[in-house]
């Protein structure tokens, strides 16, 4: 480690006593970050890089990758360099870093010209432990040549998968880094991506010229992460219900397709009461950095975002996240949803989804200018994002299994499990649906075949002389609503298809053929309105403590939080997460001794806010004695 001068942390690696990696390893852990166990692989990456391995480390969101590059670097002789693509990402993480008494630096284009040749002349000095550099700074030759003359820990390629050109995080400058082999062979590199795909993992491999670097897997399991979809009845209600029943007070992010949307939702939301922002890709630079930064740094702020959010953002207690409209594939879902509970505390991700995102999204694909090939392939995830949706098994077992990663039983932790879906022998329904699709010439939408199946004579009926089909008014045995669910789920399911070039009509597909002659048994779900709350219902709310006196606590160790992070100008997290707030809550230390135990709490943070959080606790035991007195009615 590179720490010189009056730096606080006390690790150093020629300690004799210190004679192992793994202890070593563990010392750091426990010392500079206050945490008592390695997680996962962690213990196993972080040994292979400081000996000076390459590696790849695939892990879901909050798994803890950050971990993965900071102890080797600071068990290595050297300076660390991280490469990141977003400047907010960097901030944050420099700020995180230096709240552990770490000595991190940034090079970007945030950066003024003093500040840089300042940061510079101390990274000769050996004076930096982790400094993060943008890509396109990065690969610029006097930063290279800076590189060369300073001695480097290792390489760290955070978001290694933004070097894909398929994924939607692409970076043009990403692809440049394979200088990084050439030009420093001996330094270890360490990539990491929470990207769950293979084409993706073999983009990397190829791009970064990480053929033999050692591959870190984990699960791509997000254990705490509540899964659930519902059918669109009035989705901006069905949401509201969700955020008033579930998440009072609670920050998360609620994704929709279009601008225009984004903005109508957050002002509707901020109408009933919530503290909702916009964003989206169309919006100033200098409004979207406003309502990005107070979503990080302000507790219960409701981000109302197009995909064009999310990407870096760090921020570990992000309770829900929520879906207006149908992403594109079961990737972009699980990347989505994943921004939530980072912590590893109780998060949703909830969806409504209803036939009208079928047709959007198939339209979507069909006027893009990808060619065939591309479109069909899109087409193919779309539809395997729609199995999720109509599943009537397990939702993360229909999730991992996508990404190759099996789990044995069902999680107990989706809608689909809490509370089961009911299923109909829907084979006649079918047959009647497909009959009636075929016998109008397959030329119109399902809303106008559900009322040819209810017998009603609207204008396009009488005008289309439907009324004298044989089919006419012979479905009454369904509602209006069942009839839609039918529609969808086999347009879902393929025996039937949306044709875009004619305004969403239902068309046949070679599939109906085998229904109509019989062949294959149709097993429909019953549709669950509503938010969905009966799945929530057995959980306590969010990941806050359940008694009153702990929620009491937590509160005003929160306040105490924000007033420190207002004052230096950092997100709360970054002085302490919600899990270390409610491990002190719950255990009540009295003294630094017992404060250095909490989980989160190392010795810098320790010395630098220990006192100030134990005097919160204090206060709160006070204020219970005084309110216990007059109830025991000593003396
Ligand atoms: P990722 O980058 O993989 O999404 P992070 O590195 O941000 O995840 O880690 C997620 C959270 O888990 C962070 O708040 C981090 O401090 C915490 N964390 C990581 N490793 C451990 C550990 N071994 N014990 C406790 N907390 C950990
Ligand atoms: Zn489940």
């Amino acid at each position: 480690m590179t720490t010189q001068g009056d730096s606080s942390i006390l690790v150093t690696k020629d300690d004799p006593a210190v004679n192992t990696l793994r202890e070593t390893a563990r010392g750091i852990l426990s010392k500079v970050f206050g945490y008592g166990e390695f997680r996962g692989e962690q213990e196993e990456v972080i040994t292979h890089v400081a000996q000076g391995g390459d590696a790849f480390v695939l892990m879901p969101t909050g798994g803890g990758k950050s971990l993965c590059y900071q102890i080797p670097t600071l068990m290595r002789n050297g300076i660390g360099v991280v490469i990141s693509p977003l400047i907010a990402l960097m901030q944050d993480q420099v700020a995180a870093l230096t709240e552990l008494g770490l000595k991190a630096e940034m090079l970007n284009s945030a950066i003024s010209a003093t500040e840089q040749r300042d940061i510079i002349s101390r990274l000769h000095r050996g004076d930096v432990d982790i400094l993060y550099v943008a890509p396109e700074r990065l690969v610029l030759e006097p930063t290279l040549e800076l590189f060369s003359q300073i001695t480097i820990a290792l390489f760290a390629i955070d978001e290694a998968h933004c070097v894909s050109q398929w994924g939607h995080d692409f970076r043009q400058e990403y692809l440049s880094l394979s200088i990084l082999h050439q030009r420093f062979p001996d330094i270890p590199r360490i990539a990491l991506t929470a990207t769950a795909d293979e084409p993706t993992r073999k983009e990397i491999i190829e791009r970064l010229q990480l053929k033999d670097a050692r591959l870190f897997s984990a699960g791509f399991d997000r254990p705490n992460i509540r899964y659930r979809i519902i059918i669109k009845e009035n989705p901006k209600k069905q949401l509201l219900t969700f955020l008033n029943d579930e998440h009072q007070g609670d920050s998360g992010i609620v994704y929709c397709l279009s601008r225009k949307k984004t903005e109508e939702v957050a002002r509707w939301l901020k109408e009933a009461g919530r503290d909702a922002l916009p964003y989206h890709a169309g919006l100033s630079a200098g409004v979207r950095q406003k309502n990005q930064s107070r979503f990080l740094r302000e507790d219960g702020v409701i981000i109302v975002a197009t995909i064009a959010f999310g990407m870096g953002i760090d921020k570990p207690d992000v309770r829900f996240v929520a879906h207006l409209d149908l992403p594109k594939s079961i990737e972009a879902y699980y990347q989505e949803t994943g921004r939530a509970g980072r912590d590893g505390l109780p998060a949703d991700a909830w969806m409504t989804y209803g036939m009208a995102d079928v047709v959007l999204q198939r339209s979507l694909i069909d006027s893009s200018y990808a060619d065939d090939l591309h479109k069909r392939l899109e087409h193919r995830k779309l539809n395997a994002l729609l199995g999720l949706c109509e599943t009537t098994s397990c939702r993360r077992q229909v999730l991992l299994s996508y990404f190759g990663d099996e789990i044995l039983s069902p999680c107990g932790n989706c809608d689909t499990c809490l509370n089961p879906a009911e299923t109909w022998d829907g084979t006649l329904a079918a047959k009647k649906a497909i009959y009636i699709a075929n016998q109008t010439g397959q030329r119109f939408g399902a809303v106008h075949l559900v009322d040819i199946m209810l017998g009603k004579m609207t204008e396009r009926v009488t005008k289309f002389g439907h009324d004298k089909l044989s089919a006419f008014g012979r479905g009454k045995e369904l509602s209006e609503r069942e009839w839609s669910s039918v529609f969808r789920q086999l347009v879902a399911m393929g025996y039937l298809s949306v044709d875009m070039e004619r305004y969403g009509s239902i068309k046949l597909t070679p599939e109906s053929m085998s229904v109509m002659q019989g062949g294959v048994n149709i097993s429909l779900r019953k549709d669950h309105l509503g938010s969905g709350k009966k799945a929530a219902s057995k959980r306590k709310k969010s990941g806050k403590p359940t008694d009153q006196r702990t929620e009491n606590v937590f509160e005003s160790l929160r306040a105490r939080r924000a007033e420190l992070a207002k004052e230096a100008g950092v997100p709360p997290y970054v002085i302490f997460h919600d899990t270390t707030l409610i491990a002190m809550a719950e255990h009540m230390p009295s003294t630094i001794e017992e404060m250095s135990k909490i989980s989160g709490v190392g010795e810098h943070k320790l010395a630098k806010y220990g006192a100030i959080f134990l005097e919160v606790l204090g206060k709160t035991i006070n204020s219970d004695k005084q309110e216990d007195i007059p109830e025991q009615q000593v003396n």
